[in-house]
């Protein structure tokens, strides 16, 4: 592929490289940018790691997690820029760097965009995970990988799955890890450090938010407030899961949880068990993601988001019978 060429041409012609992804950065986000990080700096580039917000501790089991958001005053003067598990530059946010100092600018992701800030991009929609993509990258360019690096692109690939069970797990999902696995990751090491550290705090807000969970016409809704952010002493990691959690009601078709933000608003996280896609219902408050899991921030009320929701399926049926 012509991308691939490009993008071994300028990885050989560099020796700075600056990694970054989306702001709630997911096991992907992280899995992929590590890994990938890693098998550069086996190459002996200098590898900066930017993660917009801050890194989910969550993933502090991933090797060179502690390198994370470090050096960035040197950082801006790295020769490449890569976006990784992001369609736009919009989705680092707080990312305040001149763009234009970097001689080039790469792009490897999953998700749909039409961005045109990229030079050479190594993009497949629908793909099960952008860490996927990066185990093809190392592959193609002859790039070193070793178990650190097979166990942070399998975490992505099975984030990104929902542990094998979305859409997309497709061939290319076991098949990729079954190559990961020989590489030296760890699956069930991995299962327990993503599904089996959770803290109590999460655990507590999860229960809060099943028994808040309402469905109307096949559409589940839940949601989590800043007194309840405070009433448990939590913070924003320990929401994440949760819709992923509400989507197992068996009569549930679509799901939308909420939680609102520090300064007001919004963040909504909408996923979908059926035809529906999720990414233009999300699109619509200025958000973006999949076709069965996407999200959006907004200043709407709860009850505002809801019915903006509701009303978005209903035409999308409408559309569709
Ligand atoms: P989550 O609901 O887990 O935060 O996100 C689900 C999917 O939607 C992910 O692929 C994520 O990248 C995307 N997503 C979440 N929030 C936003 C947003 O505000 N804007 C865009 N463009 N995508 C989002
Ligand atoms: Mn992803």
């Amino acid at each position: 592929m012509e991308s691939l060429k490009e993008i071994k041409n300028i990885i050989s012609n560099s020796n700075s490289i600056f990694l970054t992804t989306h702001i709630n950065a997911d096991g992907d986000g992280m899995g992929s940018m590590l890994g990938l990080g890693m098998s550069l700096e086996h190459l002996g580039k200098k590898v900066f790691y930017f993660v917009p917000g801050e890194a989910p501790i969550h993933f502090a089991f991933l090797k060179n997690f502690k390198s994370i958001n470090k050096n960035l005053d040197e950082g801006k003067f790295a020769e490449i820029f890569i976006l990784i598990d992001a369609p736009n530059i919009d989705r680092v946010e707080g990312f305040t760097f001149d763009l234009s100092a970097f001689k080039k600018i790469i792009r490897i992701d999953h998700h749909l965009s039409n961005e045109n800030f990229s030079h050479v991009k190594y993009v497949k929609v629908g793909y099960p995970s952008t860490s996927c993509l990066v185990f093809e990258l190392i592959k193609e360019l002859d790039l070193p990988i070793d178990k650190d690096i097979a166990d942070a692109l399998y975490t992505g690939l099975l984030t990104d799955t929902g542990s094998f069970r979305f859409n997309n797990t497709s061939e290319v999902a076991f098949d990729i890890a079954r190559k990961l696995v020989l590489s030296g990751a760890r699956p069930y090491y991995i299962s327990r450090m993503v599904y089996e550290m959770e803290t109590l705090t999460h655990l507590k807000l999860l229960g809060l938010a099943l028994l808040r969970l309402e469905i109307v016409d096949k559409i589940g809704f839940s949601y989590i407030t800043q007194e309840d952010f405070k009433s448990y002493n939590a913070n924003e990691n320990d929401t994440e899961g949760i819709v992923d959690y509400l989507r197992k009601e068996k009569d549930i078709e679509v799901v939308l949880f909420v939680r609102e933000l520090q300064d007001g608003g919004y963040k909504g996280s909408l996923r979908s068990k059926n035809h529906i896609d999720v990414r233009k219902i999300a699109e619509i408050f200025g958000g973006g993601g999949h076709k069965e899991a996407a999200g959006f921030k907004t200043t709407l009320s709860k009850e505002e988001i809801l019915n903006i929701v509701r009303k978005a399926i209903k035409d999308e049926e409408k559309n569709c019978s």
